[in-house]
């Protein structure tokens, strides 16, 4: 008789009502006894298509049976032989789109709670400590790593556990890339962030903040200095505009400035931190990324009274992750669907009131294969808001690309890397990866960039 499957086990969440007051997390976690009966619904399958749509290959049904064994800490050391940062990806992967999505009970009914799972191991892991694995002797080699998002953590964590004497400089004054600055604290506790950074540190990794390369330093300073081979993990973090008339209104701001205001300089704490935000009663978010999302959850919770999402095609072909537009929909966003703005209006004392939209109907799919919006003459309509923010995507920033001759780009301006498996640049010993080179793409893809390179980096100073 064939196994009864029993149903998903759902992750306990804080009511919208109450959480839409604050910044803290919303989902609550599994129990233990909630995490043991979601790893037994795991058929433990022979050739597990699940691992197929895991980026970095974690041995998903070998961590889902020592779950089953209440073996939690040695899942975690499962997980981690080739996921360093399990509690980041537990709560920010597109799980529904990679591990889940592979994953046979889908078929027929609701995949294994993968990601929920590896949440569950890794904060389990944390409660009760992290171990440092036994280190191999320095290697008396440097090696600096520009930028401290995914890429870079996992790069500088590799090289650090092969022995090579690694720092990381970081032009923020805190460490963490997105993963501090952009992911709000009510998906991403900064507390998870900031232990991974401690455990860096206790396995030798230097880091020095404050320090924009291209700079204070740039990419030969740091040969000459001794570092003999350099990761660049610079991350995608210019924004794009939408180069429409009004921009320049006071109240129109880019997402990454907003959220970077709100969770890297606690703006929600203003005047007790020093950096203000403006907050506004009518708030439009232009977009239909997790970025967007994370924008308009965050406005909502610095007290606006209404946040519509302005998005120029439908709700199917939204990027951001489903479980964040369900949440952003509990929470009371409102969805306008197949709008683009087209001009920001102002007061006479240049304050942001309205923006202009049109509608848009959906044509043939583009480039991305997605259907591309076209604008439907004479449908202008006006949206009364105090406060608009820009979540259209973001590019490479110029700085150090320019500042470092011979450093070749690509046709879309980001690194060029020669080989896959390797990401070297056009410079020897220069490596990159994340989303400088594929431009803005997820946190386990940023990281397994990372682990390529600590890969080939320690295969070329093997070699040199
Ligand atoms: P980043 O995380 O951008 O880090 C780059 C770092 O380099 C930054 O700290 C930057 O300050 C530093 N830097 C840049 N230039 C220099 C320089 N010249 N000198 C020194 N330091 C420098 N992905 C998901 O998988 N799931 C999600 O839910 C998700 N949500 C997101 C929400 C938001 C708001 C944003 C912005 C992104 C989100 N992403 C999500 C995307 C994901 O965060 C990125 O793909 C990932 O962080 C890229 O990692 P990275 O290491 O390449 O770069
Ligand atoms: Fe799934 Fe992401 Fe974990 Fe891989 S790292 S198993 S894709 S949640
Ligand atoms: Fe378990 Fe699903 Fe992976 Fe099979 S595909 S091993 S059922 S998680």
């Amino acid at each position: 008789m064939a196994k009864e499957i029993k149903p998903r086990q759902k992750m306990p969440e804080r009511p919208p009502e109450e959480r839409i007051k604050d910044f803290f997390e919303v989902p609550l976690g599994y129990t233990e006894e909630q995490a043991v009966l979601e790893a037994e619904r795991c058929l433990q399958c022979k050739k597990p298509k699940c691992v197929e749509g895991c980026p970095v290959n974690v041995d998903i049904p070998g961590f889902i049976a020592l779950v089953k064994e209440r073996k939690f800490l040695e899942a975690a050391r499962k997980i981690k032989e080739t996921n360093s940062l399990p509690a980041v990806c537990g709560r920010v992967c597109p799980q529904e789109t990679q591990c889940e999505e592979r994953c046979v009970l889908g078929k027929k009914g609701e995949p294994v709670a993968i990601g929920k799972l590896e949440r569950f191991v890794a904060d389990y892991e944390r409660k009760v400590g992290v171990d440092i694995p036994p280190l191999p002797p320095k290697k008396g080699k440097k090696v600096a790593i520009v930028g401290s998002g995914p890429a870079g953590l996992t790069c500088a964590g590799d090289l650090a556990k092969m022995g090579y004497d690694v720092t990381i400089f970081e032009a923020l004054h805190e460490p963490g890339g997105v993963l501090i600055y952009g992911i709000p604290e009510f998906r991403l506790p900064k507390e998870i962030v900031r232990q991974e950074i401690e455990y860096l540190k206790r396995l030798g990794v230097e880091i020095k903040v404050d320090y924009v390369i291209g700079k204070v330093k740039t990419i030969k300073d740091l040969f000459d200095e001794g570092y003999e081979a350099i990761f660049l993990g610079l991350g995608a973090g210019l924004p794009v505009f939408l180069g429409i008339p009004g921009e320049n209104l006071c109240g129109v701001y880019s997402a990454n400035e907003y959220l970077t205001r709100v969770n890297l300089m606690r703006a929600y704490q203003f005047p007790e931190y020093d950096t203000p935000i403006l907050k506004g009663d009518r708030v439009v978010v232009v977009g239909g990324g997790n970025v967007a999302m994370d924008a308009a959850r965050t406005a909502l919770r610095l007290g606006s009274k209404e946040v519509v999402v302005i998005y120029r095609r439908t709700k199917k072909e939204m990027p951001a992750r489903v479980e964040e537009v369900e949440h952003a929909e509990e929470e009371g966003i409102k969805f306008m669907f197949l709008h683009n703005p087209i001009e920001f209006i102002g007061d006479d004392k240049g304050w942001l009131k309205a923006v202009k939209v049109q509608e848009m109907r959906l044509g043939e799919p583009d480039e991305s294969g997605r259907r591309r919006p076209i604008p439907i003459e004479g449908s202008e309509k006006i949206v009364e808001c105090n406060i608009a923010v820009i979540a259209i995507g973001t590019r490479a920033n110029p700085l150090l690309l320019s500042a470092t001759p011979g450093l070749e780009l690509n046709e879309r301006g980001y690194i060029k890397v020669f080989e896959e498996e390797k990401l070297n640049t056009s410079i020897p010993g220069v490596y990159a990866g994340g989303d400088i080179v594929t431009g803005a793409a997820t946190v386990i893809l940023a990281m397994g960039a990372g682990k390529k390179a600590a890969k080939a980096i320690d295969e070329y100073l093997s070699s040199k």
